[in-house]
């Protein structure tokens, strides 16, 4: 029993002279094959040329700093606890005397380690951080030859300090969670 309808009879005669010869089968595959040459390409030489990415597209992350420079990151492993891939591991650590310029929080993560092969790219970790520290970004994985270059620490997560170079996420917050922020009782992110 098939689990389609869609079955097809087998036949068994014998083939004909033409059919022996192959020669129309083989006609008609060039006829398809020639159309195929003049059609629009759907295929682009990557890494040559890249597609134009979705400003919400689901790329490599970003751990994203503060108006003021600092890593917003608390180390709470809300992230890490959404993950389905259980790709993010971290650290966490006090911050010191001093360092209130490096860290908007108590606490932060000293080590914050994400494992790009085992990564889905599904974004809950980004839905899940209450401090909005990570983010997916349209930017795509480097390729690498080894599979420890492929786990990302922060010196590849945290954006610069630099202003001007800070990676624009603003696409990614949609009118509900800029509507969310608004509230004064709900925000978390003061
Ligand atoms: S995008 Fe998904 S799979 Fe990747 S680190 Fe975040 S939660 Fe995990
Ligand atoms: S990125 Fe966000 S959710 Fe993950 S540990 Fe840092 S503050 Fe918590």
């Amino acid at each position: 029993m098939s689990l389609t309808n869609r079955t097809k009879v087998v036949s068994n005669k014998r083939m004909s002279f033409l059919e022996r010869l192959y020669l129309p089968a083989i006609f008609k595959g060039m006829v398809i094959t020639m159309k195929h040459v003049f059609m629009k390409k759907v295929t682009i030489k990557y890494p040559e040329k890249t597609r134009e990415f979705s400003e919400i597209y689901r790329g490599r992350h970003v751990l994203k700093r503060d108006d003021e420079g600092r890593e917003r990151c608390t180390a709470c492993g809300l992230c890490a606890l959404a993950c389905p891939a259980e790709a993010i591991t971290m650290v966490a650590a006090e911050r010191q005397p001093g360092e209130e310029n490096l860290y908007r929080e108590e606490k932060y993560a000293k080590v914050y380690e994400i494992n790009m092969l085992r990564c889905i790219y599904c974004g809950l970790c980004e839905s899940a951080c209450p401090k909005e520290a990570i983010f997916l970004t349209k930017n795509i994985v480097d390729s690498e030859y080894g599979r420890a270059q492929f786990i990302y620490g922060k010196d590849k997560l945290v954006e610069p300090v630099e202003k001007d170079k800070r990676i624009d996420v603003s696409k990614r917050q949609t009118p509900e969670v800029l509507a969310f922020k608004k509230l004064p009782n709900e925000r978390h992110n003061i």
